[in-house]
């Protein structure tokens, strides 16, 4: 089969390798349609520089297949697949990013999305990931059956959905609350669909792309500010009379909008983190305690969010044909990199295997 395999940064070649065999309690799958992630980038430029150090192991290996945002057909499984899964061969399916040991400290207390082994689709060797005709689901992966009717790229977008929707979730917004989205892209997109499902009394999404503003308002923003040319401060301040943001999820991966979000919150407000930075922020961090005594909160994954995220794409509420941008075939991988890294002009763009 056709794959694309990473041998190191700037280094991913499309190869004739084998297709897998499902392992026992697990699952063979036609992948259909992978997405391409900021992650994923990330890793193509060098993961070592930004997973490297001390703490932030090296996780991300060569000779792996990457991709971890996937929908595909059960091709094979066993009965015991079958039976934890509920799904059968044919059927459309999804697989949450991690596939947890189910044996360290968080998996025995629930916290599986921070295992420590911590084995991601496309990242490890052990877990090869979805740029490929074919895939396998280990028997600890958590699967999930999608409609069929779904175009591939809509359903894979499943996963970044529900890693928007947990940052939703972690945020704890209360109907009164005003919350501030920054970052128009994939994530962000997500966390404005999340967010105004929770009913607030307002959504403001933040963005320097009024064509990424004009896709947050059909995602349900109520106001949208480009930020490139309009301070979203006194916007702020009015629709709270005056005292600043009840909850702030930055989603753009950009350090300005760290900076940015502790100055639109309110005292006691509520700061969701779910970017991954190229370079390390600075900030007044005494904003932080003796400002505003703030609540900073990270995220990372999309735990107990994938049943949400499923039923949020069939629903048909999300404008998913101009949420996924572009779908282009497998070999133009490379294509896809520099579209994800250009950033312009996509918003999600996925891969389709033959
Ligand atoms: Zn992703
Ligand atoms: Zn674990």
């Amino acid at each position: 089969m056709q794959a694309v395999v990473c041998h190191g940064p700037r280094d991913y070649r499309l190869e004739e390798v084998p297709v897998p065999s499902p392992p026992q309690g697990g699952a063979l799958v036609r992948v259909e349609a992978v997405g391409i992630c900021a992650s994923d980038l990330k890793c193509y430029h060098g993961a070592a520089k930004f997973w490297g150090d001390a703490i932030r192991p090296a996780w991300a290996e060569t000779r792996v297949i990457p991709g971890h945002e996937f929908t595909g057909r059960v091709v094979a499984l066993d009965d015991a697949a079958r039976e934890k899964w509920g799904v059968e061969p044919g059927d459309r399916v999804v697989s949450e990013q991690i596939v947890p040991c189910w044996q360290c400290r968080y998996c025995t207390r629930g916290q599986y999305w921070m295992c420590a082994p911590h084995d991601l689709y496309g990242f490890k060797r052990r877990t090869p990931g979805a740029m490929a005709s074919y895939m396998t689901f280990p028997p600890e992966a958590r699967v999930y059956r999608v409609s069929g009717e779904l175009s591939p790229a809509h359903a894979a977008f499943v996963e970044p959905l529900s890693c928007a929707l947990h940052a939703v979730e972690r945020a704890g917004i209360r109907f009164d609350d005003v919350v501030v989205v920054a970052g128009c892209g994939p994530i962000g997109l997500g966390m404005i669909a999340g967010a105004v499902a929770k009913f607030p009394a307002r959504v403001v999404a933040l963005d320097v792309s009024d064509a990424k503003l004009a896709l947050a308002e059909k995602c349900g923003a109520d106001l949208t500010v480009n930020v490139s040319n309009t301070d979203p401060e006194p916007i702020v301040r009015d629709l709270t009379g005056g005292y600043g943001a009840d909850v702030y999820l930055e989603g753009t991966g950009h350090p300005s909008a760290v900076p940015q979000g502790l100055n639109l919150l309110r005292k006691l407000g509520t700061f969701v983190e779910y970017s991954v930075f190229k370079d390390d922020v600075t900030v007044d961090w005494s904003i932080i305690s003796d400002d505003k005594e703030l609540d900073v909160l990270g995220a990372h994954l999309g735990p107990e969010c994938w049943p949400a995220a499923i039923r949020m794409v069939e629903s048909g509420r999300l404008p998913m044909n101009e949420i996924c941008t572009h779908q282009l075939p497998l070999a133009d991988f490379q294509d896809g990199l520099e579209l994800v890294a250009d950033g312009t002009q996509s918003i999600k763009v996925s891969l389709i295997p033959e």
